[in-house]
């Protein structure tokens, strides 16, 4: 039974419309999937869902579901961003509309030691001033990590992951997106080790954070599909510690355009089985429950 939790469409930054999207996953075989644009963010930003359009974005994804039921399920979430002292999913600004699950993420980092926040910092083209999201191009990465951090990366990834725990504590949300998103742009660990104790002891607070929580943690083939990883987030032995403390995982595309979406699906189930998972748990329109892993 093949489920994907992680998909964008033109209501934010995909490529293709939700139609199309829906279109593929049915020709791949899937049984369940989920829609998950980017959730508004109190500032405005090129790739996420405008708030004026969430009404219509739930109804289109409704609608689809209409239109593919029985043959496979359609369910609405979104994308929840986690901004330190900002928003983030516990804050339930979007319980009014209705949502089957949601995914929390941290994309923003922002640095400790500089002003949290708490009020709106943006610059004249509204920018925010407090931070910068890890989820962008090496270019604009490395200017930030310049600007913010004077290129202190191994700083950069202590915050990513503070803000991941804290976003995991805070809870509000059913799976937990990309991991280790802040190793997309240090391929070849160009920018910062990972395989020191300070990068362990940084993402294991996160890990630890999960352990005891409902929380499923998503294997994302969303780099690899385009181009910017080797691998599935979270890194092998991030996946064998999470295996270690019970918590649940799903594979999720992360898909932008239709040929996201069954790709690199295989390499996601090989990761799991690698670090020892025997089931993935699902999300359908009645409840959680989980697919064996063969
Ligand atoms: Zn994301
Ligand atoms: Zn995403």
């Amino acid at each position: 039974m093949h489920t994907n939790y992680h998909t964008h469409c033109d209501f934010c930054d995909g490529k293709a419309d939700a139609r199309a999207m829906a279109g593929a996953a049915r020709a791949a075989g899937y049984s369940i999937l989920g829609f998950s644009s980017h959730a508004p963010l109190p500032f405005a930003t090129p790739w996420e869902l405008e708030a004026s359009r969430l009404e219509e974005y739930a109804e289109t994804i409704r609608a689809i579901g209409r239109e593919h039921a029985p043959g496979m399920e359609v369910l609405l979430g979104l994308e929840i961003d986690y901004v330190e002292g900002l928003c983030g999913p516990a804050d339930g600004r979007f319980e009014g509309v209705g949502l089957d699950y949601s995914i929390g993420s941290v994309h923003y980092v922002t640095p400790s030691g500089a002003p949290r926040p708490s009020a709106l910092a943006l610059d004249g083209s509204g920018v925010p001033t407090f931070g910068f999201t890890v989820d962008e191009s090496q270019e604009s990465f490395d200017a930030h990590l310049a600007s913010f951090y004077g290129g202190d990366a191994d700083a950069l990834v202590a915050d990513y992951y503070a803000a991941l725990a804290a976003c995991v504590r805070a809870g509000g949300f059913d799976i937990l997106g990309h991991f280790d998103l802040v190793t997309k742009n240090n391929r070849g660990q160009s920018r910062f080790r990972e395989d020191t104790d300070a990068y362990r002891d940084a993402a294991m607070s996160a890990v630890d954070a999960l352990a005891g929580t409902d929380v499923i943690v998503e294997i994302n083939t969303g780099g690899m599909a385009r181009g910017k990883t080797d691998a599935p987030y979270p890194a092998p032995w991030i996946l064998k510690e999470l295996r270690a403390r019970g918590v649940g995982i799903c594979v999720n595309a992360d898909a932008h355009a239709p040929e996201h979406l069954a790709g690199f699906r295989d390499a996601g189930l090989r990761a799991a089985a690698e670090a020892g998972y025997r089931r993935l748990e699902a999300i359908g329109a009645s409840g959680r429950f989980a697919i064996p892993l063969e």
